[in-house]
């Protein structure tokens, strides 16, 4: 029988539709890579409609997203693309776990076509490729693949894609760096390293097993990696059908993570940086445990937010393109500031683990998979909150990493 959590602190928290891992029962799924499986039906646009309308839980202090605009009710069909600004056309495809699509976005020019992401290396995501170049892409080649970072839902398909169209995807240097060793199963995929790590940040035995055992490798989601790239550095600009769109580097959800942004058209594509209804998962990895992740994906919605027109179409990875973009920073940056609040008040004499806070943020019945994607983010709670100076790392008598109040 698998181990389940048990709500064993005060702070159980209800509907928060803003956040896929912490205080979300329905979006439990870590957004990070290749979640577990739990069907790959695509989201339905009633049910999306439902979840914009429910009022947040009072326990988790939520704003609801009123202020954001969907212009899209529908999510386009299987195999199909709409067009959602002129030349600009959105392409969703399957993922075999709980975010269950990807958004896929394509430019068509003169001489073929610019796609951003790829989607998930399986079989769903490629039969809808297929059909979209038979179907929709009017005999003109792919002629340029823009990867906004190295997870396997965005990454996947690049090396199939380089095979069938002889492109190489164009990314930052760190997210192909971070994509070729979790190939490897290293990095990110080192799984015995992450289960030490994990076990000394308070997660029990039976808990680390799960994880051990659940956990989705990165070769499932990106079995073949393109052998070469072309480098996009932050603040270089791209001409893409005779239009300028600026790269921009996130960070926080990913090392650098890719978005591009077009200020004469209000468009921006930002990958997972910056998405509706769901907040993007912040990490710590035993890779860098000092790391500030949280930190550094706050400062980004900072250097974003000036930058950005107010009526810009956010063109995302996951959910439904939107309008609202300075009202979401702040639902996020309320969310995350809430969240650390919440992590303070249960910080008592003795201190607490990442382990500690699972039953408190997250929902029970986390698979092994989300488990791993969610001690990440508890560590990326107090590893901010020790950068704050309200938090101290300490290592108890047991090799246990406790979190103290300073
Ligand atoms: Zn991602
Ligand atoms: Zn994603």
């Amino acid at each position: 029988m698998k181990p389940t959590y048990k709500p064993v602190a005060a702070h159980q928290h209800g509907n928060c539709a803003c956040h896929p891992v912490i205080g979300s029962k329905k979006e439990a799924a870590p957004l990070a890579a290749d979640a577990p499986a739990a069907g790959a039906a695509k989201p339905a646009a009633a049910a999306a409609t439902a979840s914009q309308k429910a009022p947040a839980s009072p326990s988790a202090g939520m704003k609801p997203p009123t202020k954001l605009e969907y212009p899209f009710k529908e999510y386009p069909e299987s195999g199909k693309i709409v067009e959602v600004a002129e030349g600009i056309f959105w392409l969703s495809t399957p993922l075999p776990f709980r975010l269950r699509a990807i958004n896929a976005y394509l430019i068509e020019e003169k001489e073929g076509w610019t796609i951003v992401d790829c989607g998930y290396g399986a079989e769903g995501a490629r039969t809808e490729w297929e059909q979209v170049w038979q179907n929709q892409m009017k005999d003109k080649p792919v002629t340029r693949v823009v990867v906004t970072h190295f997870h396997p839902d965005h990454f996947g398909n690049a090396g199939w894609m380089q095979e069938k169209w002889g492109v190489r995807p164009s990314m930052s240097e760190t997210e192909w760096a971070f994509g070729n060793l979790a190939a490897q199963n290293l990095n990110t995929d080192a799984i015995e390293p992450r289960c030490v790590f994990y076990a000394k940040n308070g997660l029990s035995k039976p808990f680390v097993d799960q994880f051990r055992n659940e956990v989705f490798r990165y070769p499932h989601g990106c079995p073949t990696v393109p052998d070469s790239f072309n480098c996009l550095k932050d603040g270089e600009v791209l001409s893409i059908n005779n239009s300028n769109w600026r790269v921009m580097i996130g960070r926080g959800h990913s090392p650098e993570h890719v978005c591009l942004y077009n200020n004469d058209l209000g468009i921006m594509m930002a990958g997972d940086q910056v998405l509706p209804e769901i907040s993007p998962n912040v990490s710590v990895w035993h890779i860098e445990p000092n790391a500030n992740p949280l930190g550094d994906f706050l400062d980004t919605m900072d250097r974003f937010r000036p930058a950005m027109r107010k009526d810009t179409l956010v063109l995302p990875s996951h959910r439904r393109p939107f309008r609202g973009v300075h009202d979401r920073f702040d639902e996020l940056e309320h969310h995350h500031h809430l969240r650390l609040a919440e992590i303070m008040a249960a910080t008592g004499p003795a201190g607490i683990t990442a382990g500690d806070l699972l039953p408190m943020i997250f929902p029970p019945n986390l698979d092994g998979h989300q488990l791993g994607f969610a001690m990440n983010e508890a560590l990326a709670h107090l590893n901010y909150l020790m950068y704050e100076g309200k938090l101290v790392r300490r290592t108890d008598a047991g090799g246990i990493i406790r979190f103290h109040r300073t």
